[in-house]
């Protein structure tokens, strides 16, 4: 077994606070992916990001986050109070500021589709407002609540369906710029249907981009079109702070559950997000909660854990990635060993059968890592489906396959270019990783490879100690 954790991390970086020695500090303490929220910050400080992130290694992946369909307030001057009893009002207008007296959110005609008697939250459903009345195209409101509101906060109204275009101009501008800078992942905010994901493919293919779509899950009807709208996108969010608002959060623990289990089903990875260390923002220990909620995470198996405010403008941005790093490695040594997840032709019938085996093998002979390569990462995540207790050494043949894998459970990537046989296939794989991952001749490995007939997919398997593997190609030592 090697010391790694198999759940990933993804965590939130902001313009403000990006330089690369921080980026270091994050990935050495368990960061996989960086996301860069685009509700919080333009283009200019999205490209600082990348660049740095780009300098510390080839195998963080980026993740922007577009906003969608979603409704915000516009900027302050100052944040406003707002006691239980106040009234103010609503206006769609986002050339204008907010103020004590009226707030102001994008959404021009937000008074047409909000009747009277509806609630409407604003920051995460900190502040809560019932529609009294309406004035003109505003809406009247009076608060239920003590809080404050600043600037660019989410604004929900549940229960009432609002028919916003799928991509915002925002988000055309940031996906254009993620496509020239081959950012791997737009994780767009508030996926209702399949529509929304094809709109945001046809705009990806716009440029002939790679990049992979995570659909964001956060209201009722994302959630009632989950399989529709997983056969169009590559992976999900479960985006637990917009989901409990729109939806009673007493359902949000089973649906995170079932959002999980579909998602390992079809091969997709998944994420679990918001609030998970949020106490960190201010304080250096997390929560006995906040430790449990990252444990029933990883005990359900996500692929990925995230962290928003923690890392973009909290305190201790460092020891949040540790401390899930430490949690998930402790719960992943007491969970299951091997999901039963059912046999799905993925990638041909062999090589589907073939990951399954490999997964199984490398635990009945206790190996220390199953070796397999890859092009695209789809055979990788079939075989992570079973989250088996062993970590995939995942050989890739390109860079951007190497840094997809960044999200998926218990996968670890090197690179390597693409060889005509399985030995020298072998030979490589073992030079990458006897030194990082401290592999001793008896060390059992599982190698699962294919490709070298020019197709696709695993066609074979191979199980031996690192040294008998090591001889078994012995002269070729001297080729390489
Ligand atoms: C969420 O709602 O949980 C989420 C991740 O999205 P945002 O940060 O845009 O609120």
């Amino acid at each position: 077994m090697l010391n790694r954790k198999r759940t990933k991390i993804v965590a939130t970086i902001s313009d403000k606070n990006c330089e690369s020695d921080f980026i270091k500090d994050l990935y050495e303490a368990g960061m996989d992916v960086v996301r860069i929220n685009s509700a919080h910050l333009e283009i200019e400080g999205a490209l600082r990001i990348i660049r740095n992130v780009r300098k510390i290694s080839d195998k963080i992946a980026i993740l922007i986050d577009t906003k969608g369909p979603e409704i915000r307030t516009t900027d302050c001057d100052e944040p406003v109070n707002i006691e239980p009893g106040t009234v103010i009002r609503i206006a769609g207008d986002p050339g204008k500021k907010t103020t004590s007296e009226i707030v102001h959110v994008n959404l021009r005609s937000i008074a047409d589709y909000v009747p009277v008697g509806s609630r409407v939250m604003i920051d995460d459903g900190e502040n809560v407002f019932r529609v009294i009345g309406r004035d003109r195209d505003m809406l009247v409101c009076r608060a239920e609540t003590r809080g404050v509101i600043g600037s660019r906060k989410s604004v929900n109204v549940p229960g009432v369906k609002i028919d916003l275009p799928s991509l915002t101009d925002k988000d055309r501008i940031f996906i254009q710029m993620a496509a020239a800078n081959d950012v791997e992942f737009i994780a767009h905010s508030f996926v209702r249907r399949k529509q929304d994901a094809l709109d945001v493919q046809a705009e990806i293919d716009k440029y002939k981009s790679d990049i992979k779509i995570i659909a964001k899950i956060e209201n009722q009807e994302g959630v009632e079109n989950i399989t529709d709208i997983l056969d169009e996108v590559y992976g999900i969010m479960v985006a637990r702070g917009d989901l409990a608002i729109e939806i009673p959060y007493e359902k949000i623990p089973s649906l995170q559950k079932m959002i999980i289990s579909r998602c390992i089903y079809c091969r997709k990875p998944v994420i679990v997000a918001t609030q998970m260390l949020h106490s960190m923002i201010t304080n250096p220990r997390p929560t006995r909660a906040e430790v449990s909620d990252i444990a029933s995470a990883v005990y359900s198996q996500t692929d990925a854990l995230m962290l928003s405010g923690e890392t973009a403008a909290g305190k201790y941005p460092v020891e949040a990635v540790r401390t899930m790093t430490k949690v998930a490695l402790e719960v992943e040594r007491n969970k299951e060993k091997f999901l039963e997840t059912p046999y799905i032709n993925v990638t041909g019938e062999v090589s589907s059968y073939l990951a399954k085996v490999a997964v199984e093998t490398s635990l009945r002979i206790g190996a220390r890592g199953i070796i397999a390569d890859t092009s695209r990462g789809r055979t990788i995540r079939d075989m992570a489906s079973y989250r088996g207790f062993n970590l995939i050494l995942a050989q890739c043949y390109t860079t951007r396959a190497m840094r997809e894998l960044a999200l998926s459970y218990g996968v670890y990537t090197s690179y390597q270019e693409r060889r005509d046989s399985i030995d020298q296939f072998i030979h490589i794989a073992l030079s990458n990783l006897i030194s990082d991952y401290d592999l001793r001749g008896d060390d059992k490995v599982v190698v699962l490879a294919g490709n070298f007939s020019g197709g696709s997919g695993f066609s074979f398997i191979e199980v031996g100690t690192v040294e008998y593997l090591n001889n078994r190609i012995g002269f070729l030592q001297n080729m390489i």
